[in-house]
């Protein structure tokens, strides 16, 4: 089993769509979102037997650099799920969510010139995710959650292969993010909380 990292966004909605949209059939793949700072990576890593399919938009890494990375963690603020939150689903993840009428339905060109449908979620007040439980601070289709949301964190908060806390200090300079560790033994090992923190809100 090998890691990968994925390709950067840039200022192409058609590339980023085409990225997510590809992420999208293989969501079961990613073991998180990570910063690895001796490349200056901040995005989703994927553990994969080979690249088959994803070759174009993925690049396989080194384990030991994996292994010094920093995994982002959900604290469940709930910022990113309560205002503007921008949620959107492809038209294969809302097959499975029951809905009377989705509100706000748009077509978008993907790199690759294939046109796809995307459900917006955030039609809730002050742009709320219409799957977010403000009260429990939860997303109720945790399962289900759509690529963007595995893939989009705030980077506010961080866990080391040992499971040690960290807390972001300040804005990315030339790709570099500093993290400061607050809590020692925050966590039981990474693996581990990443299969806890599936039960947060992104
Ligand atoms: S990812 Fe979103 S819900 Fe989680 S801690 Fe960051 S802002 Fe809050
Ligand atoms: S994580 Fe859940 S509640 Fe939050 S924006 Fe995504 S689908 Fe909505």
């Amino acid at each position: 089993m090998t890691y990968y990292i994925v390709s950067e966004p840039t200022d192409d909605e058609r590339w980023n769509m085409y990225l997510l949209y590809k992420l999208s059939f293989h969501k079961d793949k990613i073991v998180g979102v990570y910063y690895i700072p001796r490349i200056r990576y901040y995005g989703p890593v994927l553990k994969l037997d080979n690249a088959s399919d994803l070759s174009d938009i993925v690049k396989q890494i080194d384990t030991n650099m994996f292994n010094v990375s920093l995994k982002m963690i959900c604290m469940r603020c709930g910022w990113c799920c309560e205002k503007n939150c921008g949620a959107f689903m492809f038209e294969h993840e809302a097959e499975s969510i029951e809905l009377e009428s989705w509100s706000n339905v748009r077509t978008v060109r993907l790199y690759n010139g294939e046109k796809v449908k995307i459900y917006y979620l955030d039609s809730g007040r002050y742009g709320r995710c219409i799957f977010y439980d403000s009260r429990n601070r939860r997303c109720i289709i945790h399962d289900r959650k759509p690529i963007i949301c595995i893939v989009t964190y705030c980077a506010r908060y961080a866990i080391d292969a040992e499971g040690n806390l960290y807390v972001r200090e300040g804005r990315a300079i030339n790709g570099i993010i500093r993290f400061k560790k607050v809590q020692t033994g925050y966590a039981h090992g990474r693996d581990k909380e990443h299969h806890n923190n599936n039960t947060s809100t992104t």
